[in-house]
């Protein structure tokens, strides 16, 4: 049994209460580690780490700070294979999703941060009449708290962490309790890398105990969240009467729009990655697919026809295109939710229901790859995040009736279109409530790009230079000359 440790003050920790969690393999439905139970007490400790870090940290050279952040992204890329079975077996994705994207993705984004570092400039104003010049000071905020997910815990993680470390600020961050594994090895590869003591300090556990522990303390200058829409109303209700600099990146329900002149096998296989990929446990998956009248049977059938093939198996083969649920509880509240869709009357074309596997994979958490057409807007099934591998399929006659379905949820994430008409491309594109719009493409971007949401999909933005921006405090400084 691996017991996970805190990581606070550059040292691995047991839990101040000696209380752990299990922390269970999805695709097996076995405990395979045990997780610190960690509450106060260990935020606070955690907090006077961080306290005792900032003063050196803040005033370093932003140099030293790269060298630093570099240091730990070419510790995690020296151990991407250990990094990529943890991601594998925390979360049941497919090993080749771990490997290709979510390990390579950690990397780049200590990298981005670790350059964007000595390369973030702050603006200056001259203005001639008087003659002044306006500029602006940027800097750290102090001790910060980054809570992440469970779906993509690394990646998600070290977005939060890496912007806020190259920024002069020291952090508290809590991974999901769900999926520990990966922010525990990244803590050992802060050591080996160097890293100043409680510059990072990960405190691992639930949600309202750890969580909300480093939410309410009164010393945090700051919280990035990523994670459920009510979860983060929550926490705004706790930050927002202590004026606390929140950015929140919650759920989507993000529609994939295809219209009849795209380029078909482009837009069917795409928009069939989109809908499963990590078993639709991508905040960003399109859930709700909107096809033109003129091709919606074909594209269906076709559809259907490629998902029926997404067959879930072991997530530690190469092979392996669809892996398990994250959890029980997960995969119970998918199968409700497709439970409601046939209440609804929703058609089920392929899937809904568990997919059962032998052996030691026979406890695990899978579910067949599942389409459902039939429902109208007010459904449930559309109006609410499923989050799992679950897609709509609507037929739409206008643009008008395309916007009215896909802007009629209470979600704003992402947006995919699919045409070949670069007028309607772009005007779609400004119409749709979507703090992401992908045209003919899916889950393209570069990390300078603003990325976050619209309505209950959030507030802020992170990625780029936003991020270097949420992590410091402007001060307008004018001086007259
Ligand atoms: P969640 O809201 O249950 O948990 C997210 C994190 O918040 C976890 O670390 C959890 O322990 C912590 N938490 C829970 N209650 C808390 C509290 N009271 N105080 C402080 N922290 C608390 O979400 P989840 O189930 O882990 O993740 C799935 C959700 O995340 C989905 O809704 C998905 O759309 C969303 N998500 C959004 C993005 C994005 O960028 N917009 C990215 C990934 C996932």
């Amino acid at each position: 049994m691996i017991y996970i440790e805190n990581y606070i003050g550059g040292k691995l920790s047991p839990p101040a209460s000696s209380n752990y969690l299990d922390n269970y393999e999805p695709a097996t439905g076995k405990v395979y580690s045990q997780i610190p139970d960690s509450g106060d007490a260990d935020v606070s400790q955690a907090m006077a780490a961080a306290a005792r870090a900032y003063p050196s940290w803040s005033e370093q050279s932003h140099a030293h700070r790269h060298d630093v952040m570099m240091r730990i992204a070419d510790g995690i890329a020296a151990r991407h294979e250990e990094f990529s079975q943890a991601e594998s077996r925390d979360t049941g994705k497919p090993i080749s999703l771990a490997r290709h994207i979510d390990i390579p993705r950690a990397v780049a984004n200590f990298k981005f941060f670790a350059t964007a570092a000595i390369h973030y400039a702050s603006e200056s104003h001259y203005m001639p009449e008087q003659p002044a010049i306006n500029y602006t000071l940027r800097r750290p905020l102090g001790v910060v708290g980054c809570i992440s997910p469970w779906n993509l815990p690394l990646y998600l993680l070290t977005w939060k962490i890496a912007p806020a470390m190259a920024t002069g600020n020291t952090v508290i961050a809590k991974p999901s309790e769900v999926t520990p594994m990966t922010a525990y090895l990244l803590a050992q590869v802060c050591q080996e890398a160097g890293l100043p003591d409680g510059v990072l300090n990960i405190v691992h556990g639930t949600g309202p105990r750890a969580g909300e522990a480093i939410v309410t303390h009164p010393d945090i200058k700051a919280i990035s969240f990523t994670g459920g829409t009510a979860t983060g109303a929550h926490i705004a209700s706790i930050t927002a009467p202590r004026f606390l600099k929140t950015s929140l990146e919650l759920g989507g329900k993000n529609p994939t729009i295809v219209f009849s002149d795209c380029d078909y096998e482009d837009a069917l296989s795409t928009s069939v990655r989109a809908a499963f990929a990590n078993q639709g446990q991508i905040c960003l998956c399109g859930s709700r697919v909107y096809v033109e009248r003129s091709i919606y049977n074909q594209f269906r059938d076709d559809f259907v026809a490629k998902a029926r093939k997404l067959i879930p198996a072991d997530p530690s083969l190469d092979s392996t295109r669809i892996g398990s649920l994250v959890s029980a509880q997960h995969h119970a509240k998918v199968l409700q939710h497709i439970a409601v869709a046939r209440e609804e009357d929703g058609k089920i074309l392929c899937g809904g229901d568990e997919a059962k596997l032998s052996g030691d994979l026979a406890g695990g958490y899978y579910l067949q790859p599942t389409v459902i057409e039939d429902l109208g807007l007010d459904c449930r099934t559309i109006q609410e995040e499923i989050f799992g591998p679950v897609v709509t399929l609507t037929p739409f006659d206008s643009e008008e009736d395309l916007l009215a379905q896909a802007n009629g949820v209470r979600y704003g994430l992402s947006a995919s279109i699919w045409t070949s008409d670069l007028k309607r491309a772009h005007r779609v594109a400004a119409a749709v409530d979507a703090g992401i719009v992908w045209i003919n493409c899916w889950l393209l971007r570069d990390l300078r790009t603003p990325f976050g949401g619209m309505k209950d999909s959030g507030m802020g933005r992170e990625g780029g230079w936003e991020a270097m921006r949420f992590f410091t405090e402007p001060k307008n400084v004018c001086i007259k000359y």
